[in-house]
């Protein structure tokens, strides 16, 4: 199989992308990049810094003083902020929304680029995010976009939040939908497959499956 590849996985909220880009890096031993935490990150030093997700020069401002780095730790991948770890202030459905929003903003979406590109420079990595595919790895050696149907998405999310906070299914589904509606409608690298992309509808697909098909895609690619 060919070493040193960037594989990229994008899709909506809620499709499983983080378990199986997990997986699929550990299956490879590449390294995992969430992106969708960078941009948690940034919205939640936003909300600290009394920034509305709409203000551009303050956003572009923020941006040059923030020092984000995702870290593996015994705990699992760590958003650091400025040495702080955030990890946990991220995963609220708030900050959900907030990264949501900042990420329409160019500003935001112009520093995460350059972090995201350094982050790529060594390969051997696996991205997970929105526009990965699209806009951050266009020469991606694979790319993968992963869907599944709102309600499915939205089930599976109410179940691991429900583990943390009660919340209710439908207020659930009701913020999937409205960040898919966010995160498809902006102007600036709206969430869509990359035409070269390999779509999985993991609907009514297992993990161990859709690791399956990944990987003999990779091979086929590679080994044909
Ligand atoms: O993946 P996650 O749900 O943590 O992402 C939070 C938000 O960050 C998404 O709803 C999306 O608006 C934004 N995001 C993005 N581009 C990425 C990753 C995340 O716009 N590459």
């Amino acid at each position: 199989m060919k070493k040193d590849m960037v594989i990229t996985i994008d899709g909506p909220a809620g499709a499983g992308k983080t378990t199986v880009s997990k997986r699929l890096a550990e299956c490879l031993s590449y390294r995992y990049v969430d992106t969708g935490a960078l941009y948690r990150g940034v919205g939640y030093e936003a909300c600290a810094a009394g920034i509305s997700s709409d203000d551009d020069p303050a956003l572009e401002k923020l941006c040059k003083t923030l020092d984000l780095n995702l870290v593996l730790s015994d705990q699992g991948l760590r958003l650091m902020s400025g040495g702080k770890d955030i990890s946990e202030e991220i995963r609220t459905p708030a900050m959900a929304m907030m990264a949501s929003a900042v990420s329409a903003r160019k500003p935001v979406r112009d520093f995460l680029l350059v972090l995201q590109r350094k982050l790529g420079r060594e390969k051997k990595v696996v991205f997970e995010g929105r526009d990965m595919g699209t806009v951050v790895f266009p020469e991606a050696d694979v790319k993968f976009y992963l869907d599944a149907t709102p309600e499915v998405r939205a089930y599976r999310r109410y179940l691991e939040m429900k583990l943390k906070s009660p919340v209710s299914l439908e207020d659930v589904e009701k913020d999937i939908r409205k960040r898919d509606e966010n995160d498809s409608s902006r102007a600036l690298a709206p969430l869509k497959p990359a035409e070269d992309a390999v779509i999985i509808d993991a609907s009514s697909l297992e993990v161990d499956r859709v690791i399956e098909a990944m990987l003999s895609h990779i091979q086929c690619k590679y080994q044909p």
